[in-house]
């Protein structure tokens, strides 16, 4: 039976919950306990999926194929532990099951009300799984006081109860205020976060303060004494040059400790930090550097490409060296030559996307690459991009595109190597799609293994013939254009098992240039690079020592 430890924050978002809690779950697996870790949102969509990469940042995509939260990616980059459908939900999943649920007449007879109906849905999904693991963490979205959370705050203070005395653990994430004027770090928003969560019946056993800088002693004991936790339990998360730094810095802090006398667990087990010391010493020590220009759409944010910035940061670390990473719009050298833009990147990496807007200008960068031989990684609309490219200026197919961009109806202005799939296997069923489908959850999503061919780069890269890689889009490469290709110096070397969906291409007699279907950044982790994310960035490194 799993412990829980409930993560809520309070005084302004963005305080960096998804991060502690990930941390605190690789504290705990240091320590030699298994854990999992959920998130719960409070907004109504049924999943992230739906949303502007400019609005909530990049959709994480779990290996049964959940579109998910950014936060699922902390948690699987610091723990290892591959996140599944039931780690993340919405208010509006619970919503709709509970609605679904009254259709079918499931509650036949009574009035739906938010307690018990909904607030037991939710309770129904943190418990889902609980005698598999020793902790489960699970992290409220949003911040204390928001309508929307209130189900949620409700449902985990009535989860408490339902548990045995113990088994639950409250961890609120606040901000201390640096006033310069006065020289003071400021308690009082915290406190008042602190008195809103007991309004709604919770209490916090360890109190996670954001600050600049150190807590002094006289601060402590003041937030100890005004929200009625110990004076050891209050957690100071200051300001780090690096996330990777976090786990060593939370337990030099006494997170885990914390966590571990609130349950009363004594003696504690001694933790292992070599790993993430491992991680800290590569982050800090790099030898060199090298830039890579990122050539995409949503470029203001960078939380839009998460997984990709962490996954370049890993290879950095497998070659020691930092990677600096320029975003730059793909609609800026649309109708100009791109080199001005690009010539300065040791590496170009395309990454996901969807529409057509900024397209020609990442063709043009694919373009760049190929014919200047700089090392380049095209992942999903990057690698549709790089053999559209290859079609219109290797293999005479000058009107080649995708469909993505054929949307008027009868006005074909492309050759469609990129085409919309209607049907493909998944494990051993057939998933038919149509064009009038809903647009939520209803693209080629999750896990889907993949051949490599032997004696190819990637096999090579993947020091292995056999993958499995997570995938989320629409359109695939026709493999009707195959031959043409391969004839002009574009391999397929990766292909479905069945051999009917091109999954990753490859430039012949090229240091490096290659393209994914798929999603690598998803499963790179800082203890365990992904091994194309490692060799993009030892070829921009070799490439840098050319220049
Ligand atoms: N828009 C493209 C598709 O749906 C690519 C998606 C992506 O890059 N994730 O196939």
């Amino acid at each position: 039976m799993a412990r829980f430890i409930f993560i809520t924050g309070g005084v302004v978002s963005s305080l960096g919950k998804g991060l502690a809690s990930a941390a605190l779950g690789s504290l705990l697996q240091a320590r030699g306990f298994t854990v999992r870790l959920r998130k719960l949102d409070p907004y109504l969509n049924v999943d992230p999926g739906t949303m502007s990469p400019f609005e909530h940042g990049e959709v994480f995509v779990t290996d049964d194929g959940a579109e998910t939260d950014l936060d699922l990616g902390h948690y699987e980059r610091f723990t290892g532990v591959p996140a599944c459908k039931t780690d993340s939900v919405s208010s509006g999943r619970i919503y709709s099951n509970v609605l679904e649920k009254e259709r079918k007449g499931a509650y036949l007879g009574k009035t739906i009300q938010v307690i018990p109906h909904v607030t037991n849905e939710i309770k129904d999904f943190i418990s889902i799984g609980e005698d598999d693991v020793d902790f489960m963490l699970c992290e409220i979205g949003g911040t204390v006081g928001d309508i929307e959370g209130l189900p949620f705050f409700e449902a985990i203070r009535q989860f408490s109860q339902d548990k045995e005395r113990g088994q639950c653990i409250f961890m609120h994430l606040t901000l201390l205020p640096f006033i310069k004027a006065s020289g003071e770090l400021k308690t009082k928003p915290t406190q008042h976060s602190v008195k809103e969560l007991r309004s709604i019946g919770l209490a916090p056993d360890i109190l996670v303060c954001r600050s600049e800088g150190p807590i002094p002693k006289k601060e402590r004991e003041k937030l100890a004494l005004f929200c009625n936790v110990r004076p050891d339990s209050v957690i100071a998360a200051q300001d780090l040059s690096t996330i990777y730094d976090a786990p060593l810095a939370y337990h030099q802090e006494g997170l885990d400790q914390a966590v571990l006398d609130a349950f009363g667990i004594n003696p504690a087990p001694k933790p292992d930090l070599r790993k993430w010391e491992d991680v800290s010493d590569r982050v800090h020590n790099a030898e060199g550097q090298v830039n890579v220009g990122i050539v995409g759409k949503y470029t203001q944010l960078e939380d839009a490409y998460k997984s990709i910035a962490e996954a370049l940061t890993h290879g950095g670390m497998a070659n020691r060296v930092k990677v600096n990473v320029d975003w730059v719009d793909a609609e800026l050298f649309e109708a100009e030559d791109p080199a001005p833009h690009l010539e300065k990147f040791d590496a170009i990496l395309v990454p996901g996307g969807f529409g057509e807007r900024g397209t020609e200008g990442k063709i043009k960068a694919a373009e760049f690459a190929r014919t200047r031989k700089v090392p380049y990684l095209g992942i999903c609309l990057g690698m549709q991009m790089a053999v559209i490219e290859a079609a219109r200026n290797l293999a005479d197919l000058g009107d080649a595109g995708s469909e993505e961009f054929d949307h008027e109806a009868g006005k074909k202005r492309f050759t469609p190597v990129v085409y919309h799939l209607k049907e493909w296997v998944q494990g051993n069923y057939k998933v038919t799609r149509s064009v009038s489908d809903d647009k939520g959850g209803t693209m080629r999503l999750g896990a889907y293994n993949a051949v490599l061919t032997e004696g190819s780069k990637v096999a090579q890269v993947y020091g292995s013939d056999a993958i499995e890689e997570r995938h989320r889009h629409r359109y695939e490469v026709d493999i009707q254009y195959r031959k043409q290709l391969e004839e002009k110096g574009l391999i397929f070397s990766g292909m479905s098992p069945d051999g009917r969906l091109p999954e990753i291409v490859e430039v012949k007699d090229h240091p490096w240039f290659i393209g994914v279907q798929f999603h690598p950044e998803l499963k790179s982790k800082p203890f365990e690079p992904h091994p194309l994310f490692r060799d993009f960035v030892r070829a921009a490194k070799e490439n840098s020592r050319l220049v």
